[in-house]
């Protein structure tokens, strides 16, 4: 590509394209084993099938006795049945004998049944009177007994790849035995902070200095899309430094903030064209016009605008759909959706991708009249975006539109 430096773009790729060859490109990083504990929330790079029984032993469902069903027919309160007790099972601590006809063992929720019985009383329809037990209640063969294999099956596929761990799916895995799982590596990304005039999350901006907002977004952006984001510091706008940076091969992903336009201090985009593949720069979007992407070997580098809301629009667009399927996620927008009638029109030219701020009031979507990509707040008082498509110009007052909400992404 020319050096578009203080010329400006000559064209202007548009977000289809860009989004069409992220599809095609970006894999799912390769597996890692990782421990029972860690795992919630990561994603399985491979199908896990049960080596084993769950229950591995047939199991009392209820505190009461393991007897015979059939030696229970008929009984009432009327007319009670006596058995022999011949002893108890407990949890972990099975009764090692068998139980013959008319004889029954107390027996524990969560106890194996031992050998002989088929079925459990439950406690409140018997009683025990000198060593000896009344059952007021017949109970039919396999009653209160939670049978070998009844919640998982040695065989079965308990969970598939690609599933993105809950709570319950890690309680699982460890009943079936599994210590260690196999899931997709996280995507590892580094920051590229650059401006001159930035200071570090922390400090009090001055007379020539603002703090680096986007950095503490791209973070919490990062880790919604399951990535892990590495120490970073900020850089001056001085091309030596942004090099070695883009050289480091300790990751999967750079996002450049800042420095990615066409000013004459934006240097980013020809580095990347120089050490390796500049494949987008310009794309037809308002904000984040200047955005960009390219590699550098195994690495994306997504470069995002300094402008804070075209941070958030060209990380939501192009970034975080790479980052989440690097690891093995739905590249789909992981925000919550709504649709909802327009309050007032929205206007937008032909030929680009409009990302428009807007609030929900009264089940109607109000378009924020702040639409400057520097004006942070912006984002802030909105409860989400609407995307108007290339082709559009605009979206009437009353039409239903589509609104990406902002606060429950449920990725
Ligand atoms: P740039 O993309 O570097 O040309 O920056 C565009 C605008 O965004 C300038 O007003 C910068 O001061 C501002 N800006 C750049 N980086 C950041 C940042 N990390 N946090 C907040 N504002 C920034
Ligand atoms: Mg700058």
């Amino acid at each position: 590509m020319r050096d578009v430096r203080m010329k400006g773009f000559a064209e202007r790729a548009d977000v289809e394209e860009v989004e069409r060859f992220l599809a095609e490109r970006v894999r799912a990083l390769p597996p890692e084993e990782v421990a029972l504990a860690e795992c919630a929330g990561r994603v399985l790079a491979e199908d896990v099938r049960a080596g084993v029984d769950v229950p591995p032993f047939a199991r009392s469902a209820m505190d009461g006795y393991a007897v015979r069903g059939e030696d229970t027919f008929g009984a009432s309160a009327y007319d009670p049945i006596e058995l022999e007790i011949l002893g108890e099972s407990l949890p972990g601590r099975p009764y090692a004998g068998r139980v013959a006809r008319g004889q029954a063992v107390r027996i524990m929720t969560g106890a194996p049944l031992p050998d002989g019985a088929d079925a459990v009383a439950m406690a409140e329809g018997c009683s025990e009177r000198a060593g000896r037990l009344e059952v007021r209640e017949a109970v039919a063969p396999r009653k209160n007994v939670g049978a070998v294999g009844e919640d998982i099956a040695a065989g079965a596929v308990v969970l598939r790849a690609g599933r993105r761990l809950r709570p319950q799916d890690v309680g699982l895995l460890a009943s079936i035995g599994a210590a260690r799982v196999a899931c997709v590596r996280r995507p590892r990304v580094r920051l590229l902070v650059t401006g001159d005039e930035l200071l570090p999350p922390g400090s009090a901006p001055d007379a020539a200095h603002i703090v680096d907002s986007n950095s503490p977004m791209l973070r919490a952006l990062v880790a919604r899309d399951g990535g892990e984001t590495l120490p970073h510091e900020i850089l001056p706008d001085r091309p030596e430094r942004i090099r070695a940076e883009l050289e480091r091969a300790d990751c999967d992903v750079v996002l450049v903030s800042g420095g990615s336009s066409v000013g004459q201090e934006d240097h980013a985009p020809g580095l990347v064209a120089e050490l390796g593949s500049l494949d987008f720069h310009g794309i037809a979007m308002r904000p984040s016009s200047p955005a960009g992407l390219g590699r550098i070997g195994a690495r994306w580098i997504f470069l995002l605008p300094g402008n804070p809301v075209s941070c958030l629009c060209a990380y939501d667009f192009f970034a975080g759909p790479a980052i989440r399927a690097l690891g093995g996620r739905p590249r789909a927008w992981p925000h919550r959706r709504a649709r909802l009638p327009l309050a007032r029109k929205i206007s937008s030219a032909v030929g680009r991708v409009d990302y428009v701020r807007v609030a929900v009031e009264d089940g109607r979507v109000v378009p924020l009249a702040t639409s400057g990509a520097s004006i942070l707040s912006s984002t802030v008082r909105a409860d989400g975006f609407v995307i108007v498509p290339r082709e559009r110009e605009g979206m009437p007052e009353g039409a239903e539109v589509e609104v990406l909400l902002y606060d429950e992404a449920c990725a």
